[in-house]
């Protein structure tokens, strides 16, 4: 039997349609929506998720700004931008694309953006909202993947989770948002110290591969029926693949995410939500 895709197409296109209509009636009230970013440095990978970003968010209708450093911007020129965009009335959500040079510290450019701005939801002050399971702006990649799982009527409660992968980007807020009480997984967070990783995931109900290495799940890692969702994108010679093996994987799994057209395209359409979020609230006050 072969698994259910879950595809971000589907689901990122309607977050995406849900987005526009709340910019619309936030124009409607006068207050138009604009969404920046901050790259730094020629990143092929990272210039072409740029370019995604504002794409997406002008056809949301949204204003985007495109700010593009050099490589030898430094520190206290990034977050000179940062501060810029803090002050600018038009942006009411920012992202600086990551990674940034060697040399720059992405955590400290990212803790000058403005919290109420902070589209990626990144901030150590909204890390900690959502540590706290409240607040508004979420990291977009784990979000957009609780989302998907609405989309498809993924059951959660009580299922075993495990999550390969302990990043600030993905693993560790993918763990705070599967264990959140009314999500009620059981979450296991494994990294690369985890001693017998296949035990774990041969009996995950639910797993996460936010790894960075291509097709390191394979279809004899995997639980039978399982949800696989594969956040890993690695660029190789025979193009983009995930964390997982796609092929072996989806023989075994009961759903899964391909890559590309899964998580990618829902952080995206989730970084629009998180901005129009940040709109709405700075016009309520
Ligand atoms: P990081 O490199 O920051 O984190 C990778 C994690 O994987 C670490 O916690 C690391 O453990 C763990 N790990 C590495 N090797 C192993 C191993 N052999 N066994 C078990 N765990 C291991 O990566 P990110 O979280 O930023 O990204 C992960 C992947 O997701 C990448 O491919 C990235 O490109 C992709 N990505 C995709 C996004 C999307 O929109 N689809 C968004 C963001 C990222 P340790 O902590 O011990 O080092």
């Amino acid at each position: 039997m072969s698994a259910q895709i879950l595809s971000g197409k589907e689901v990122a296109a309607a977050v995406r349609a849900e987005a526009a209509e709340r910019v619309a009636a936030l124009r409607e009230r006068g207050k138009s929506v604009g969404l920046a970013t901050v790259l730094v440095g020629e990143d092929p990978a990272s210039e072409v998720y740029v370019r995604s970003k504002h794409r997406a968010a002008e056809k949301a209708g949204m204003m985007s700004f495109d700010y593009h450093l050099p490589a030898d911007a430094t520190q206290s020129d990034v977050e000179a931008q940062v501060r810029v965009l803090n002050g600018d009335d038009r942006v009411d959500g920012m992202i600086v694309q990551m990674p940034l040079p060697a040399g720059l510290d992405g955590n400290r450019a990212v803790e000058t953006i403005d919290p109420a701005k902070d589209a990626d939801g990144l901030h150590p002050f909204n890390l900690g909202q959502l540590a706290l399971e409240r607040g508004h702006l979420r990291p977009a990649t784990p979000s957009g993947i609780m989302r998907m799982f609405d989309h498809y009527g993924i059951d959660t409660a009580g299922k075993l989770a495990v999550i390969v992968g302990r990043s600030f980007l993905v693993g560790k807020p993918m763990a705070l948002l599967l264990g959140a009480k009314g999500v009620d997984a059981t979450v296991v967070q494994a990294h690369s110290r985890t001693r017998d990783l296949e035990d774990l995931t041969r009996n995950a109900d639910i797993l996460i591969a936010a790894i960075g290495r291509p097709q390191f799940i394979t279809g004899k890692q995997i639980k039978p029926g399982a949800v696989v969702v594969d956040v890993g994108i690695n660029r190789t010679e025979a193009g983009m693949v995930g964390d997982v093996d796609f092929h072996s994987a989806v023989a075994i799994a009961g759903a899964i995410t391909p890559v590309p057209g899964g998580v990618g395209l829902m952080t995206v359409a989730t970084l629009l939500a998180n901005t129009v979020t940040a709109a709405e609230l700075a016009l309520a006050g």
